[in-house]
This record gives structure tokens, C-alpha cells and sequence, in this order.
């Protein structure tokens, strides 16, 4: 829907880890079916925002809100039945399952009533899940391993493969926490080519320290510095701000 309503926004998030203070009122408000890049140097508290927009950790103070709706507190199964996804750490994929078996976990995830204990058994007969699964690997450009273990891949491979498992439960909101991190360039190329496909169609927040890669996919960045909002706005106008610069010279 395009009616104004942010597909998801933090308000005045406040993060606290002891005497240590990581967010302090950082605002984010995410358009629908906007790609918004999220920079800041090492530190700035990207990760610990995307896991409060994930409803991985809670805010000290603050709200979450997606679609309109306060869904501050929620878990991070509750906020990804509701449609908020980030891609998958690869230590929680299962390595002797195939690359299409550990697809099958998320597609199931967002399908009500599917944890059964046969649930294996059932995916099996499925054969509109499997499509799906394979469809996704084709997406992420793995159709040529989808039978094969996931422990045979590369690491790129099984960064392509985190995001097929992100997409998998077929999030509105995707966020993905550096998933250059690591790559070749020619893996950087294939990944961004990913990330675009993946976009089509949902709101997808990504923080990259890759500038001109996240530079040339982000319709906004916005740019944390040192658990505060230091700017926001479209990449080109973020790429001259002088503020900005100063941030990542430490001036
Ligand atoms: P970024 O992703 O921008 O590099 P993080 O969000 O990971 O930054 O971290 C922000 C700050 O919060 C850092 O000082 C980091 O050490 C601290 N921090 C992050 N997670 C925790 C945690 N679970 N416990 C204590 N401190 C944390
Ligand atoms: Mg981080």
C-alpha cells in the first residue's frame, strides 16, 4: 500500500547494555517498498537496531512500529509471522541437511499449523513448497547445489543462501546486516544482483560497508553515528554532506 503509513519505524529507541548506552532516541522510519541503506562507523549501533526491529533484543525505551500498528515487545518469532525478516546467521543452518531442506524450515515458518512432527514427512508431498524452494535457489543462483549439502558450499555461496533463507518467509520487511561482509568482488556483483531481486516488491533495510555498492542500491541512507541519527536522506545528497565525512574522518 502506498497511503503515507511507514512499513517500519523506530521511535526515540533508547539501548542500554549495563552502563553502556548503544541507541540514544534513534528515529528510523522505512517507506513501503523502499531499500534505505544504513551506514555509520564500527560501533554506530546498526546491528543493535536491526535486532530491536526484529524484536531479537527489547529497547530500553522507545517503539517499534510496523504498518501503523505498536508492535514494540514483540518476539522475534511474532515479528517474523507479521512479516519482519533478516537474513539468517548461517551457524543456525543445518550443514548435513541439502541446501532445499533448510529452505523448507522458513517456508513452513510462515505457514500457520505447520510445526508438526511430520512435518518433514508432509513438506515432502508438498510439491508447491518444493517449487518454492527451488524457485528461491534459482533466485539466489544456487539451482546447481540445491540437492547437495550446505556444507559443501563456499562462503559466498552460503551468503547468497542466508538471504534465500530470509526470503523464505516471505517477509514484507528484509533486513540485512552486511551481507557483502567478506566477498570478492565478483561474489559483491552476484550478491547486489541478489539483493535487487530480492527488493522487488518488499521494504528492505541494509547495512553495508560497501559505499558504492549500498550507494548504488539504497533509495535513502541513513547514517548512525555513535548510537545517535547523524543524517538521513537520498545518496547522493548523503555522499556530499560534510557532517557525514567529518563522522567517518572522527573529526
Ligand atoms: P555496529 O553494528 O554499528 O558496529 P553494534 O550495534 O554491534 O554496532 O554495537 C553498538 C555498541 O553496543 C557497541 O559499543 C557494542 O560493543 C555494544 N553492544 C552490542 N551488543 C551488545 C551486547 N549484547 N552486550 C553488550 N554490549 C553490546
Ligand atoms: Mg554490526
Amino acid at each position: 500500500s502506498d497511503d503515507g503509513v511507514p512499513a517500519i519505524e523506530a521511535r526515540h529507541i533508547r539501548k542500554q547494555f549495563g552502563g553502556l548506552v548503544a541507541l540514544e532516541d534513534v528515529c528510523l522510519s522505512v517507506r513501503e517498498g523502499e531499500i534505505m541503506g544504513l551506514i555509520g562507523p564500527n560501533g554506530a549501533g546498526k546491528s543493535t537496531l536491526f535486532r530491536i526491529l526484529t524484536g531479537e533484543m527489547p529497547a530500553t525505551s522507545g517503539e517499534v512500529h510496523f504498518r501503523g500498528r505498536n508492535i514494540t515487545g514483540v518476539g522475534v518469532r511474532e515479528a517474523c509471522a507479521m512479516g519482519i525478516s533478516k537474513s539468517y546467521q548461517i551457524v543456525q543452518v543445518y550443514p548435513e541437511l541439502s541446501l532445499r531442506e533448510n529452505l523448507l524450515v522458513p517456508l513452513l515458518a510462515r505457514q500457520r499449523g505447520a510445526f508438526r512432527f511430520d512435518v518433514m514427512a508432509s513438506v515432502k508431498r508438498d510439491g508447491e513448497l518444493m517449487k518454492d524452494a527451488d524457485r528461491l535457489l534459482a533466485m539466489m543462483g544456487l539451482s546447481d547445489r540445491l540437492g547437495g549439502p550446505v556444507s559443501d558450499l563456499s562462503y559466498g555461496e552460503k551468503r547468497r543462501l542466508e538471504i534465500g533463507i530470509a526470503l523464505a518467509t516471505q517477509p514484507d520487511v528484509l533486513l540485512l546486516d552486511e551481507p557483502l561482509a567478506g566477498l570478492s568482488p565478483e561474489e559483491r556483483v552476484q550478491v547486489v544482483g541478489v539483493i535487487k531481486a530480492a527488493s522487488i516488491g518488499r521494504t528492505t533495510l541494509v547495512v553495508e560497508h560497501d559505499m558504492d555498492a549500498l550507494f548504488g542500491l539504497a533509495d535513502r541512507i541513513a547514517v548512525l553515528h555513535m548510537g545517535r541519527n547523524l543524517a538521513v536522506g537520498p545518496p547522493a545528497e548523503i555522499r556530499e554532506n560534510p557532517i557525514v565525512h567529518s563522522a567517518y574522518m572522527g573529526g
